[in-house]
């Protein structure tokens, strides 16, 4: 219970100060099944058609901008503000030797990409995504050994307490469409993939990639849009509803940890 309302008062706190985030908006019942589309890896000339999709269908997403890619797609970031969709980080460099070194790397890159989103918006973010994932292994690879020798202890921890105090949340997904996956070919099988992934839960944060090249995601998009609506979502920008709701406890994936809600220390 403390989890929730300390949750819900940062909650109200931020949701008032960002123009980007409308609350009343996105007031959302427990029983209703919601579906966030989040788009990594952009902006590029693919992001554009698939603007023109969400606007077609009425739907706002979210997209987890990495900010070198942003120069001759400025456009795309305006439209993104300008039609009601939420942009997130997603690092400047998305390079895993230089953000996963120590946690001063990842907030450097990390702040120069949400200073390109700024330069073009007019706000920062409060939202990121880890490149790969808060659960990836990759860190492990590049991560300061200096540092990080004790048992539990690792870059990503670091990262997630700091982003705590510096007022920053990550958000990680619970369902993809299999659009970086080379075993993932084909719509139908991207269709298969998601659908797997379902088992019937309330919250679906969707990760697919706006990235130049990714026709096959545009291509299966409305088609994505067509079966969450069969299976009875309706769609939502992210909002920080969603890192305070406690439906999110039920998916430790996307937990917010509660540790830090609470002050604590990780082990
Ligand atoms: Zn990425």
């Amino acid at each position: 219970m403390k989890y929730v309302i300390a949750a819900c008062t940062v909650c109200f706190l931020v949701v008032l100060s960002s123009p980007l985030i409308n609350a009343s908006s996105y007031k959302t019942r427990a029983d209703e099944k919601i579906a966030y589309l989040t788009f990594d890896d952009g902006p590029s000339p693919i992001t554009y058609s698939i603007l023109d999709v969400l606007k077609k269908y009425n739907i706002k997403a979210t997209f987890f901008v990495e900010g070198q890619k942003i120069h001759g797609n400025e456009r795309a970031l305006k439209r993104m503000v300008a039609e009601g969709h939420v942009i997130g980080g997603h690092t400047y460099s998305h390079n895993y030797q230089t953000i996963y070194k120590n946690k001063q790397a990842f907030f450097k890159d990390l702040q120069r990409g949400n200073e390109a989103i700024a330069r073009i918006t007019g706000t920062s973010p409060i939202f990121f995504r880890f490149p790969g994932g808060s659960t990836n292994t990759v860190h492990r690879r590049y991560q300061d050994r200096a540092i990080y020798t004790r048992q539990n202890r690792s870059v990503i921890t670091d990262i997630i307490k700091e982003s705590r105090e510096k007022g920053l949340y990550y958000i990680d997904w619970n369902m993809d469409i299999g659009d970086t996956d080379r075993g993932v070919r084909g719509t139908r099988q991207m269709l298969r993939h998601l659908q797997g992934q379902m088992h019937g839960q309330k919250r679906a944060i969707v990760l697919m990639h706006d990235s130049k090249g990714k026709r096959r995601t545009l291509r299966v998009l409305p088609t994505v849009i067509h079966m969450l609506k069969k299976e009875g979502y309706s769609f939502r920008p992210i909002t920080l509803e969603v890192v305070a709701s406690p439906l999110f406890e039920a998916i430790p994936e996307l937990a917010f940890p509660q540790q830090l809600l609470n002050g604590g220390e990780d082990n």
